[in-house]
C-alpha cells in the first residue's frame, strides 16, 4: 500500500485543535512513514501523530475511569447492605416535613430504601441508599 504520499490527504491528530482531523502530508520519512503534517483546519504543520495511538491512550484512561466507578458503586452497596443491617428502627416514609434521626430507615419514592448517615445543619440529611448517597430536607 503506497497510497501515502506528499499532497495527500491523512488522518492525524492535531494537537492545536486536539482532535483527528484531516491533515495534508507535507513531507515523507523514507518508505511509507509520514514526517511532516498539515492541519487543514488550523493549518499548523507539525510531526505526523498517528490516531489509533492518541485514541489508544484515550480508551485505556476511559476504561480506568469507568473501574472505578465501578468499585466506588460497590462500597455504596456495601454501605448500604451494613447500613440497612445496623438500622433498628422501622421504615418511614420520606417528607420534607418528616423529622428523621441517624441510623433512621427513610423510604424515599425514587431512591427506594436508605438509611441517614448524617444530619445536616438541623434540616438536611446524608441518607445512603442502595446507589448513591443523597443529601435531602427533613424537618422543614
Ligand atoms: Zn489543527
Amino acid at each position: 500500500m503506497s497510497s501515502l504520499g506528499v499532497g495527500k490527504e491523512v488522518l492525524s491528530f492535531c494537537g492545536k485543535c486536539k482532535l483527528t482531523l484531516a491533515h495534508i502530508i507535507i513531507t515523507m520519512k523514507a518508505g511509507d512513514t509520514i514526517n511532516k503534517v498539515q492541519c487543514k483546519t488550523c493549518n499548523a504543520t507539525h510531526v505526523y501523530k498517528d490516531p489509533s495511538k492518541v485514541k489508544a491512550k484515550k480508551v485505556s484512561t476511559r476504561t480506568r475511569t469507568v473501574s472505578k466507578k465501578a468499585n466506588s458503586q460497590e462500597s455504596i452497596s456495601d454501605l448500604w447492605l451494613t447500613a440497612v443491617g445496623n438500622a433498628k428502627t422501622k421504615s418511614k416514609d420520606y417528607s420534607p416535613k418528616a423529622t428523621f434521626l441517624k441510623g433512621d430507615i427513610v423510604d424515599h419514592p425514587k431512591f427506594g430504601p436508605g438509611v441517614i448517615d448524617k444530619i445536616i445543619d438541623g434540616n438536611k440529611i446524608e441518607v445512603i441508599f442502595r446507589h448513591s448517597i443523597k443529601t435531602l430536607v427533613h424537618n422543614m
